[in-house]
């Protein structure tokens, strides 16, 4: 179910534009508009998920990485790696609270925790 004032749940309806670059019955996923890599998408459920700390259908994480996997090979991203990350609340620096995995890619990636 859409939340109404979610950012990301516009994007999903496309109510507000968005690069996409992936998509199937659970996933949308799409380019960060201020990349923090060569490439760096966002990966996220179709249905409003506020964060990983509200998270009640685990399966919804198998399909947030089955995607950022595919991606990944359809990209090229495979071979020579990339990295996936997940902000939750106030602490992990979540900005937008739509549940989304953030997968980055494309030249050696720096500072892995911080
Ligand atoms: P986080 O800080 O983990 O909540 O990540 C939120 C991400 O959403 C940031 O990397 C933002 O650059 C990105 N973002 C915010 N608004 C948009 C938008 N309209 N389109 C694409 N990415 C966005
Ligand atoms: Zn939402």
């Amino acid at each position: 179910m859409a939340h109404q004032e979610c950012l990301f749940c516009k994007i999903i309806e496309g109510k507000i534009p968005s690069q996409k670059i992936f998509e199937n019955e659970s996933v949308y996923a799409f380019s960060d508009i201020h990349p923090q890599a060569k490439h760096h998408f966002l990966v996220i459920p179709k249905i409003h998920v506020t964060s990983l700390a509200e998270l009640s259908d685990t399966n919804i994480m198998a399909s947030l990485y089955e995607a950022a996997l595919q991606i990944a090979k359809e990209k090229g991203f495979k071979e020579s790696g990339f990295r996936t990350v997940i902000n939750t609340g106030q602490h992990g620096g979540q900005t937008v609270f739509h549940l989304h995995l953030h997968l980055l890619a494309g030249s050696q990636l720096s500072g892995k925790f911080n």
